[in-house]
């Protein structure tokens, strides 16, 4: 995958695991959290039971306001996530699960997320690093964390990492919800350049931030300089690759309409000064490349954002494809 070729890491591998696999439940979102917070301490082992709250209470958290599981999916009394929405409210007040939702979520753990955490979409590939073993005996289970996790979780971009996470986590778990989700997942999203949220397009809500919705499939890195960008550290600009400008200047191609400068296609998170410096000039070469790439990283992920990028792409008389971004980014070039 040309994803993991660009920058073959670790974090290559663990942005593959979070971006780019199929969900109908969130519950990777939740392993994931827990699992950068634990090994941000240094920590080479946990026992399942101790990994199980931060788990079980991020999920119970994000219960109460979105639905966790695909409307496609039946689930059962005993699914753990029955447990958890018997539980939640209780858990909360406590501030940690309670005993039957600790003993469901060490029960389920082993048997779904953390076999499937590795996969890739297709059926037996997995990503090319490994982040955990289970390990021990059924009635003491230890969750051994290798080298590769403890790097990425103490990296420069973990904050970024989890910001990816929780930026995913929010879009899924939007498609899942009756209404809106399925204009998400037919239309794509839409963006609120005064907020850089990333929006509904049937209700306007916020979904999620722009810079963090995004950022992975550029491997975390600004679009201008190619240097890493880091949130909380550095100062983010949402660039307009080819500038907002531009649009009076383009030429409608031969489909009409010329194509929407302001959609998500044409946004990358860039250094506020790289942005600043770049002002109203056109995009270089590498700048080009270099979109043409995250956009082809994102073709390859899950809807919605994947159906953002296929519907500009149809509106402007392209397959909705990938493989497609570098011809189609070209093409907007020489419309000016
Ligand atoms: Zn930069």
């Amino acid at each position: 995958m040309g994803f993991f070729r660009l920058e073959p890491t670790a974090r290559s591998s663990w942005r593959l695991a979070v971006l780019m696999g199929a969900n109908t439940r969130t519950y990777k979102f939740a392993l994931g959290t827990a699992l950068l917070d634990v090994a941000a301490e240094g920590r080479s082992e946990i026992l399942l039971r101790d990994l199980a709250v931060p788990y079980a209470m991020g999920l119970v958290r994000r219960l109460g306001q979105a639905p966790q599981v695909s409307s496609n999916v039946k689930i059962g009394e005993l699914d753990f996530l029955s447990v958890a929405e018997r539980e939640a409210a209780k858990s909360l007040s406590l501030g940690h699960p309670t005993e039957e939702l600790l003993a469901a979520a060490i029960q389920s753990m082993p048997r779904m997320v953390m076999k499937k955490f590795h996969n890739l979409r297709s059926e037996g590939v997995e990503v090319p690093h490994r982040f955990y073993e289970v390990t021990g005996s059924s009635r003491e289970r230890v969750v051994r964390l290798s080298e590769h996790l403890r790097d990425i979780a103490r990296s420069e971009q973990a904050a970024s990492l989890l910001g990816e996470l929780s930026a995913r986590w929010s879009i899924v778990e939007t498609s899942f919800a009756a209404g809106i989700g399925q204009s998400l997942i037919l239309d794509g999203v839409a963006v609120d350049m005064t907020t850089l949220q990333i929006t509904d397009r049937q209700q306007r809500r916020p979904v999620a931030g722009v810079t963090d919705a995004v950022l992975g499939f550029q491997h975390g890195l600004c679009l201008i300089c190619a240097e890493p960008l880091t949130p909380g550290l550095d100062d983010i600009a949402v660039d307009h690759v080819f500038p907002y400008s531009f649009m009076k200047l383009l030429h409608p191609g031969p489909h009409g309409a010329a194509p929407d400068l302001d959609a998500i296609w044409n946004l990358a998170p860039a250094h506020r000064s790289c942005n600043s410096q770049k002002s109203n000039r056109p995009p270089t070469r590498e700048e080009m490349t270099r979109l043409a790439q995250r956009n082809e990283s994102i073709m390859r992920s899950p809807r919605p954002l994947r159906r953002t990028l296929e519907l500009t792409l149809q509106r402007n008389g392209h397959a909705a494809r990938p493989g497609v971004w570098f011809t189609f980014i070209q093409r907007v070039h020489g419309l000016l």
